[in-house]
C-alpha cells in the first residue's frame, strides 16, 4: 500500500502520517454549535472528517474519532465579542438553552446519518466537561492568564510562536479587533467569562473567577486532551478555525502540556463551500440545509458525491446544476452496481478471492489517490473504473466496488436507483399520475401525434416533471420543484 500523506496546516506541507500509538489513529473534529441548524457548508466539514476517518481505517488503523457538541460558550463573534450563541437563540425562541441544544443536536445527527457519516467513538458535549475545564484553567491560570472584570484571559505572549497556524502577519492574530478593554494584547482571549453583575445566565457555573461560563476555545483543548490524550494525531475543522479557534487551542495546549506540544501532530482544515447567493450564512436569514436539498428532490448522498468531487482543500461552489450532475453521476454508478448484482444473483464472495483483489491495479490506484492527502476526485474515478473491470468476475468486482464505495462513504451495495429518486416536498402530482400521462404520451408518439405528445410534455413540465426522452441512464422523468 502507498504511505499516507496528509497536508498539515501547521507546516503548510504534505507530511507522512505517523501515528502516535501503533496502529491507532486518534482524531478530534470541532463539532457544531447547536444554536441553529447546520448549513450544507458546515456539513462539508463532517463529510471531510468522515472521509479522513474512513481512509485511516482503509489504511489499517483503528480509529478513535471524537466530535464535540458545543452547547455553551461560543459567542456570536469568534473573537471575544457578542452574546453566547446558545443564550441568544434560547431567548429569541422563548425556550431554554438546554432545549435548543437538544433539538439542534438531534437535527445535526440526522443530517450526519443521511450523509453516511459514521458515528464518532464518542460525542463530547461541552457542558459535561465544565468541571474539567475549570481544573484545566486553574492549572494554567498562574503562568499564562490574568483576570479582568469580564473574565479570565489567556496572555498569548506566554507561549512561543503564537498564531503560527494562522500565519498571521503580526503576532496579534488576523482580523482581530480589540473589543475588550484591559486586554494586554489584542489576541488575548477569554478562557472563562464571568456573568456580568446583576445578570443571570441559563448556563453558568461557579469557578475561582466567579460565576460564569467557559470560553469556546478552552472546550476543545479540554475535551481533546480528556478523550485522546496529548499529543494525539489529527485535529480537523473548517478553514475559518485556522485563524482564531485553533491557534487559541494550540496556545492553551502549549501552556498545559509540560512539553509545550501543540496538541495534535497534524492540523487539517477543509475549505469552504460557497454560495454566491449568500445562502450559506445563518445570520442572513434563510440558508441551505440538507433538508432543503431533500425537499427539492435531491438524495443527501448526491451532496456527499458533490463534496467528494472536489478536493477538501479547494473551495467548492454550490449550484443546483452541480448537485444535479453529482446525482446523475451517483446514479450511473448505482446502475452499474445493480447490473452486476443482477448478474451475480445472491452475492456472496469466496473469501479466497479477496487476496487477489488486494493487489488489483484499480485498488492500488484508488489507494494511491486517497493516500495522497485524500484525493477523492481521483478516487471517485477509480471507483467508476472498477465497475467496468471486465477481467474480474462480477462477484469480485462487487467486492472491490463495495470496499472502495465504503471508503468514500457511499453505500453502493445497498443503495438503489429507487432510493435516489426523492419526491420534492411541494410536488402534488403522484408517480402513478406521471406514469399514466407518460403512457398516453407514448401512444401519441407511436401514432405520430406530436401535437398531443408535446402538450402532454408541457403539462408535465408545468408540474415540475422533466420528461427525459432517450436518457442514457434510463430515467424517464425527473421531478424538480
Ligand atoms: P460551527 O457550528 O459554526 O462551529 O461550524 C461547524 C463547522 O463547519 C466548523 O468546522 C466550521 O469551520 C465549518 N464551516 C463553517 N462554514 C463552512 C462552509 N461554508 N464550508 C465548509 N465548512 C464550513
Ligand atoms: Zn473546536
Amino acid at each position: 500500500m502507498t504511505d499516507l500523506r496528509l497536508f498539515n496546516s501547521l507546516t503548510r506541507q504534505l507530511e507522512p502520517f505517523q501515528s502516535v500509538h501503533a496502529n491507532e489513529a486518534r482524531v478530534y473534529s470541532c463539532g457544531p454549535t447547536v444554536y441553529n441548524y447546520q448549513h450544507i457548508g458546515n456539513m462539508r466539514a463532517y463529510v471531510f472528517a468522515d472521509t479522513l476517518g474512513r481512509v485511516l481505517r482503509f489504511k489499517g488503523y483503528d480509529l478513535r474519532h471524537i466530535i464535540n457538541i458545543t452547547d455553551v460558550g461560543h459567542l456570536t463573534s469568534d473573537a471575544d465579542a457578542g452574546d453566547d450563541k446558545m443564550e441568544k437563540a434560547a431567548a429569541s425562541a422563548g425556550k431554554t438553552a438546554w432545549d435548543i441544544a437538544a433539538f439542534y443536536t438531534g437535527e445535526f445527527k440526522r443530517d450526519l446519518k443521511w450523509l453516511n457519516v459514521t458515528d464518532p467513538a464518542k460525542w463530547t458535549v461541552a457542558t459535561d466537561y465544565v468541571p474539567a475545564m475549570i481544573e484545566y484553567a486553574k492549572s494554567i491560570a498562574d503562568k499564562h492568564c490574568y483576570e479582568l472584570d469580564s473574565g479570565l484571559y489567556f496572555d498569548v505572549s506566554t507561549v512561543p510562536d503564537y498564531g503560527r497556524l494562522a500565519r498571521a502577519a503580526t503576532d496579534e492574530g488576523e482580523g482581530r479587533i480589540d473589543e475588550v478593554s484591559g486586554k494586554r494584547h489584542q489576541a488575548d482571549f477569554a478562557i472563562w467569562r464571568k456573568t456580568p453583575a446583576g445578570e443571570t445566565r441559563q448556563m453558568e457555573w461557579d469557578s475561582p473567577w466567579g460565576r460564569g461560563a467557559p470560553g469556546w476555545h478552552l472546550e476543545c483543548s479540554v475535551m481533546s486532551a480528556a478523550e485522546l490524550g496529548m499529543p494525539f494525531d489529527i485535529h480537523t475543522g473548517g478553514i475559518d478555525h485556522r485563524e482564531i479557534h485553533h491557534p487559541n487551542e494550540i496556545a492553551q495546549n502549549q501552556a498545559h502540556e509540560c512539553s509545550g506540544h501543540t496538541g495534535a501532530n497534524i492540523w487539517m482544515h477543509n475549505n469552504f463551500l460557497i454560495d454566491r447567493g449568500g445562502k450559506m450564512s445563518k445570520s442572513a436569514g434563510e440558508f441551505l440545509r440538507l433538508q432543503t436539498l431533500v425537499d427539492r428532490g435531491y438524495h443527501p448522498l448526491a451532496y456527499r458525491m458533490m463534496c467528494l468531487q472536489a478536493h477538501y482543500r479547494s473551495e467548492l461552489e454550490f449550484s443546483w446544476e452541480g448537485l444535479g450532475a453529482a446525482l446523475v453521476r451517483l446514479k450511473r454508478i448505482v446502475m452499474g452496481v445493480e447490473a452486476l448484482k443482477e448478474r451475480v444473483g445472491s452475492f456472496s464472495l469466496d473469501p479466497g478471492s479477496y487476496g487477489r483483489l488486494l493487489n488489483h491495479q484499480t485498488r492500488l490506484s484508488f489507494d494511491s489517490a486517497v493516500s495522497d492527502d485524500l484525493n477523492t476526485p481521483i478516487a471517485v474515478i477509480e471507483l467508476e473504473l472498477s465497475i467496468g473491470q471486465k477481467a474480474l468476475p462480477a462477484d469480485e468486482r462487487l467486492a472491490l466496488i463495495s470496499e472502495l464505495g465504503t471508503v468514500l462513504g457511499l453505500d453502493l451495495l445497498t443503495l438503489t436507483r429507487q432510493d435516489l429518486r426523492i419526491r420534492p416536498k411541494t410536488a402534488t402530482i403522484t408517480e402513478s399520475e406521471i406514469e399514466a400521462i407518460l403512457a398516453q404520451r407514448k401512444d401519441a408518439r407511436a401514432a405520430k401525434d406530436f401535437a398531443t405528445s408535446d402538450r402532454l410534455r408541457d403539462e408535465l413540465a408545468a408540474q415540475g416533471v422533466e420528461v427525459m426522452d432517450g436518457d442514457l441512464l434510463g430515467w424517464d422523468w425527473k421531478l424538480e420543484i
